[in-house]
C-alpha cells in the first residue's frame, strides 16, 4: 500500500482531468494525476489535436455567460504560465478572431446552432468562398454567419501549459503510462497492483471509455465529425474547421483566412479514406497537404457539453462532451473543485450551473 495520502487523485488527464487537477492544486491541494497514455491529450482521447473552437452565440444564454467566465479563466491560465516560466516562450491559448458558421437548413443540427443568429446577417455561400480562399463547393442553399465574439483555443498548448504548471509550480505528481484499473471514493488501483489513497477521487477518463469506469450514461451519437486542425503554420494564426456528417455543416475560423496556405491535420471517428473523400470535395487543394489523421471520440449527450456528478459510492466523475467541452476547460476545474468541497451530487445542467459555484 502506497504511503502518501493525497488530497485529490484525478484519473485521466484530458482537458477535464487536467483542469480539475490544476484548479485544485492551485488552491493548495496535494494532487496525483494518473494517465494511461504517454502524454496529455494523446491520440485516442477526445482532447487530442492542436485546436478547438470557442464561441458565443449559443442558443442557450447561460453558455454565453459560462464562456465569458471561462474566457477570464483562460487568460488567468496564460498569465500563470507566463509569469512563472518567464524564461520560456509566452503562451497564447485563446485567439479571438471570429467564427464562421456554415449550415444547411435541412441538417438536423441546424436549428440548435442557427436559431439564435440574426437572419439579416446571413452571408451568401458564393461571398464566403471569395472571402475564404481554399473553401470550395459550399452548397448554394447553405446559410453562413460570422460570430464576432469567438475564436480558436490552442488545445494542445492548453493541456501542456496546465501540465507544466502542475508539475513545476504546484508540486503535483503526474504519472503517465499508468492505467487505473479500479477506483473507490478514496483510492485508485493501478495496473501494477499499487493503490493510492486520497480524500477525493475524480474520474475524468473521457466521455466514451469502455473500461468499466464509464458511469456517465453518455451515449455516443450517430453523428460523425471530422475536425480539421490546421498545423505547421507557426507564422499564421490558428484555424480550426469542423465538418459534420456528410459535409452539410462546418465551422471555420479567422475571418478572411487564406486556407490555401495551411497544412491540415484531421481528427475524427471516420476512417481516413472517407475523410479524404470529404476533403477532396470541400478543399481539393488540401489533399496533398495532410499532416496527420487520427481517430478520436466524439460523444453527444443531450443537453450537456459537460457533466460533473458524484456516484452514490462517493466517486466524482467529470467529462467534456459533444463539440463543446474544450472551450470551457478552465471552468470545469473550478466547478469540480467547488463540488468536491461541498460534497454535492451535481450534474451539469446549464440553468443551475452558476448557482452551484
Ligand atoms: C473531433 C472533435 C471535435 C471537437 N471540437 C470541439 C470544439 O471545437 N470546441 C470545444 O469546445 N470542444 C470540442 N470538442 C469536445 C472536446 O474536445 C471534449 O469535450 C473534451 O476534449 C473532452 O475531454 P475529457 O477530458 O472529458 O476527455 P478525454 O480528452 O478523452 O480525456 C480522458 C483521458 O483519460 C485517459 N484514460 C482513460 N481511461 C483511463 C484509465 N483507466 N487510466 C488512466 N487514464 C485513462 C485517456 O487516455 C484520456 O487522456 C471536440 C471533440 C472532438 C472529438
Amino acid at each position: 500500500m502506497e504511503e502518501t495520502k493525497y488530497d485529490l487523485i484525478v484519473v485521466g488527464l484530458g482537458c477535464a482531468g487536467l483542469s480539475t487537477a490544476y484548479y485544485a492544486a492551485k488552491k493548495g491541494m496535494k494532487v496525483l494525476g494518473i494517465e494511461m497514455n504517454e502524454s496529455e491529450g494523446a491520440i485516442g482521447g477526445s482532447s487530442t489535436g492542436y485546436t478547438r473552437i470557442w464561441r458565443t452565440g449559443h442558443t442557450s444564454p447561460i453558455k454565453d455567460v459560462m464562456m465569458e467566465e471561462a474566457y477570464e479563466l483562460w487568460k488567468e491560465l496564460e498569465r500563470d504560465h507566463n509569469e512563472f516560466f518567464e524564461e520560456d516562450e509566452p503562451v497564447k491559448l485563446l485567439y479571438k478572431k471570429g467564427a464562421l458558421m456554415i449550415g444547411h437548413p435541412k441538417h438536423p443540427d441546424y436549428p440548435s446552432v442557427f436559431s439564435s443568429f440574426d437572419k439579416n446577417k446571413f452571408i451568401k455561400s458564393s461571398e464566403i468562398m471569395k472571402r475564404y480562399p481554399g473553401l470550395k463547393n459550399i452548397p448554394e442553399e447553405s446559410n453562413c454567419y460570422i460570430i464576432q465574439n469567438a475564436g480558436v483555443v490552442k488545445s494542445k498548448d492548453a493541456l501542456t501549459t496546465a501540465r507544466k504548471l502542475l508539475e513545476k509550480k504546484y508540486d503535483a505528481d503526474l504519472k503517465f503510462n499508468t492505467k487505473a484499473t479500479d477506483v473507490t471514493s478514496n483510492s485508485v488501483k493501478i495496473e501494477s497492483g499499487e493503490i493510492y489513497n486520497a480524500t477525493y477521487v475524480v474520474v475524468a477518463t473521457g466521455p466514451y471509455t469502455s473500461d468499466g469506469f464509464d458511469k456517465s450514461e453518455a451515449v455516443a451519437s450517430s453523428l460523425e465529425t471530422e475536425t480539421l486542425t490546421f498545423t505547421s503554420n507557426e507564422d499564421l494564426p490558428p484555424v480550426h474547421i469542423e465538418l459534420l456528417s456528410n459535409g452539410t455543416r462546418f465551422y471555420s475560423l479567422q475571418d478572411g483566412a487564406d486556407l490555401t496556405k495551411y497544412k491540415i491535420g484531421i481528427l475524427g471517428p471516420r476512417s481516413i479514406s472517407s475523410t479524404l473523400k470529404h476533403i477532396r470535395n470541400r478543399m481539393p487543394d488540401k489533399v496533398g497537404l495532410l499532416e496527420y489523421g487520427s481517430p478520436c471520440f466524439f460523444t453527444m449527450v443531450e443537453g450537456g457539453d459537460f457533466q460533473y456528478k458524484t456516484s452514490k459510492e462517493g466517486i466524482h466523475f467529470v467529462y467534456g462532451f459533444s463539440g463543446q467541452g474544450f472551450k470551457f476547460m478552465p471552468l470545469h476545474g473550478k466547478v469540480v473543485y467547488h463540488g468536491l468541497l461541498k460534497k454535492e451530487d451535481q450534474k451539469y445542467i446549464p440553468d443551475c450551473y452558476r448557482a452551484k459555484i
